[in-house]
């Protein structure tokens, strides 16, 4: 099968677009997803990516670095180290390898050092707690670095995911607050995979020969995620374009509302934002050490 863009071999077929594309002109298509999405926000001075070393935050990672080394912004990778022996260790080293072979800064961060906890020491709800001290880690780090925009490697898929997901359990505020404009305290947000499916990450990877981590974590992310996300592989072949029709029609209805989803102030015991008087993940360690405490009665 040829390009539709010009006679070289294609390399993939895009169903919601009807193209064939050849290696280059595949390349050239993720490249202008990924500029569009950070065109919507005014980045200068540093930008921070969270990078895993997986194939998401590493592809972030490596045109995000190609796009604005040129234009005085300068680049910090962020990684976050859970906690999980075995799996971030092997991670880490990937990283390593991208962070070296693109030049940039790089920042590590542990839950250990921040919050003495380990996910791999946890007896329940590992992914619950890792996501909210991650969440809270990647923003700290943000802000000592000096970023004003921290960037993650959110794909399509996982962004159809979460939006589907809050619609089927009706939370609303949630659904208002994950494109939330830049506010105090809060490093502001941008996704460039956002409009990427997951496999073309995963190809565009490949074929540009960027070190990733195969590696998956031991903890399942959740199993309501992943019920959703077989509904969703299983209606995009019938319904092609059915996870950017749902991440499309969101970014339709936060433009047009006016609603201020979330107020925030500043959590009582670290001072980070919070929407209640502790922020999240000074709720959560709290709860983890009266159970300890209870544990050890
Ligand atoms: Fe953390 Fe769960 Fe993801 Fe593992 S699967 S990295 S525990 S959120
Ligand atoms: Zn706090």
């Amino acid at each position: 099968m040829k390009c539709d863009k010009c006679s070289a071999p294609a390399v993939l077929f895009q169903r919601y677009s009807g193209l064939h594309l050849c290696k280059a002109h595949f390349f050239a298509d993720v490249e202008k997803k990924i500029k569009k999405e950070v065109r919507k926000e005014r980045i200068e001075g540093t930008l921070a990516v969270a990078f895993s070393g997986g194939k998401d935050s590493a592809v972030a990672l490596s045109v995000l670095s190609d796009l604005f080394s040129r234009r005085g912004v300068e680049i910090v990778a962020i990684t976050v180290d859970e906690g999980i022996a075995g799996y971030r260790d092997k991670a880490l080293e990937s990283a390593a390898m991208l962070v070296t072979e693109l030049g940039v800064r790089w920042q590590v961060a542990s839950f250990e050092e921040y919050f003495d906890v380990r996910v791999d020491r946890l007896d329940e709800r590992p992914c619950t707690v890792c996501g909210i001290l991650r969440r809270s880690l990647l923003n700290r780090v943000a802000k000592t670095v000096g970023a004003s925009t921290l960037a993650t490697g959110h794909n399509l898929d996982d962004e159809a995911q979460t939006v589907l997901m809050n619609y089927l359990r009706g939370d609303i505020d949630r659904l208002l607050r994950l494109d939330h404009p830049a506010k105090e305290g809060l490093v502001r947000r941008v996704k460039p995979l956002k409009y990427v499916p997951e496999k073309e990450v995963a190809l565009y990877a490949v074929l540009k020969g960027i070190p990733i981590s195969l590696d998956e974590c031991r903890y399942s992310a959740g199993v309501f995620r992943a019920e959703v996300r077989s509904v969703l592989n299983e209606l995009e072949p019938k319904h092609a374009g059915t996870k950017y029709a749902l991440v499309k029609g969101l970014e339709r209805i936060l433009g047009l509302t006016r609603r201020e989803p979330f107020q925030l102030g500043h959590c009582l015991q670290c001072g980070e934002p919070a929407v209640k008087a502790l922020c999240q993940s000074c709720e959560i360690l709290r709860g983890l050490q009266s159970r300890g405490n209870e544990a050890a009665k």
